[in-house]
C-alpha cells in the first residue's frame, strides 16, 4: 500500500480538500505555495500514464475543479499543473497557485506552516468548491 493510499484510507492524516468515488485530493505536506494541493486516484498505479484514458481524463476534470476553487480561495494569476512522481509511487498532480514561472520550481524552499494554517488553507479551498 503507498502512503497515499494509507492517506486515502484515513491511515495517515492530512488536509483533505476533496473526494469522489475515484479521486481524492489535499494538501502537499511540503507546499511551494499556500493552496499547493495534490490530487491522486484512488486506484493505486504508480505512473501517471499507466492510468487508462478514462481514468486520466475525468483525474483531469476533478483536478480542474480543484483548482478552479484554489484560484477562488487564493488569488493567482493561474493555477500550474505539474506530474513528478519522483518521491512517491503513486500517481497525482501538483496544484500550484502561481504568479510567475519561478513558483513551479520544486527546488524552491518549501513553505512552514503550523497545522491551523494547513486547516485553514484547506479549508478556504473546500468552502471554494
Ligand atoms: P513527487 O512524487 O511528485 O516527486 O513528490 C511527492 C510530493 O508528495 C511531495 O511534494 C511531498 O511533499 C508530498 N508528500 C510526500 N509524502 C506526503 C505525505 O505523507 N503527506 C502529504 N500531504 N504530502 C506528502
Amino acid at each position: 500500500m503507498t502512503i497515499f493510499s494509507r492517506i486515502i484510507a484515513g491511515e495517515i492524516p492530512c488536509y483533505k480538500v476533496a473526494e469522489d468515488d475515484r479521486f481524492f485530493a489535499f494538501l502537499d505536506i511540503n507546499p511551494l505555495a499556500k493552496g499547493h494541493t495534490l490530487v491522486v486516484p484512488k486506484q493505486e498505479v504508480d505512473y501517471i500514464f499507466d492510468l487508462s484514458d478514462e481514468d486520466l481524463a475525468a483525474m483531469q476534470v476533478f483536478a480542474k475543479k480543484v483548482a478552479i476553487a484554489i484560484k477562488k480561495a487564493f488569488p493567482c494569476l493561474k493555477v500550474g499543473q505539474a506530474v513528478l512522481g519522483l518521491e512517491v509511487p503513486h500517481a497525482h498532480i501538483h496544484l500550484i497557485p502561481m504568479q510567475s514561472e519561478k513558483d513551479m520550481l520544486f527546488s524552491n524552499p518549501k513553505l512552514k506552516l503550523e497545522p491551523e494554517e494547513f486547516q485553514a488553507v484547506a479549508e478556504a479551498i473546500r468552502q471554494a468548491l
